[in-house]
């Protein structure tokens, strides 16, 4: 198992959708277990495979809950219903940040409950309901299997203010297209 260099915003590979698994070959699971060794190094609570270069449609997650140990698992294949209406945007309580633009936050409401359908490695099917951080979690992950960062989401003053933060990081321009978690920060990034 390995840590993996993560894309950061402006590489190819998070502005375009990923492909459903069809067999779960020994690459995949190589992959996933990768996968929340980054995840864990990089101190995130998900991880879509595009953000570590890769295009198979999966996901890793582990996610603090309110009571009880982190929700934890992978979604093969992930299918999103998105439950509820969106409330009124909170500053605070709807901060979302994302690995893929490192040490960035910016409000954004989501439905506040969620429900994802897909596999695991062993072929079962899997169903990941919830609501607060975890619903916050799911569509953020199915997202970037879509080729969407959160970011893309955002209106209004705060759709600016990303799009500043960005520029102003200097990533595209320098070329910075991954940060490695084994050795940095996302704050340094
Ligand atoms: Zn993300």
């Amino acid at each position: 198992m390995a840590v993996r260099p993560i894309t950061v915003i402006g590489h190819r590979a998070l502005h375009s959708p990923t492909k459903k698994v069809r067999e779960v070959t020994d690459e995949i699971r190589t992959l996933v277990a990768d996968m929340y060794d980054t995840m864990e190094a990089a101190d995130g609570v998900g991880l879509a495979a595009n953000q570590v270069g890769s295009r198979a449609r999966l996901f890793v997650y582990d996610c603090p809950m309110p009571e009880g140990p982190n929700a934890r698992g992978v979604v093969l294949n992930p299918v999103l219903e998105r439950l509820g209406t969106p409330g009124p945007l909170g500053e605070e309580e709807d901060g979302e940040g994302c690995l893929s633009v490192p040490g960035e936050w910016f409000p954004l409401a989501r439905h506040p409950r969620a429900r994802v359908t897909g596999t695991d490695l062993d072929g079962n099917t899997v169903t990941i309901e919830g609501d607060g951080l975890l619903a916050r979690c799911l569509q953020h992950e199915t997202d970037h299997l879509d080729g969407y960062l959160y970011v893309d989401r955002l209106i209004g003053p705060v759709k600016t203010q990303a799009r500043e933060a960005v520029k102003d990081r200097g990533w595209a321009a320098d070329g910075i297209l991954k940060w490695d978690p084994a050795s940095t920060t996302a704050d340094e990034v």
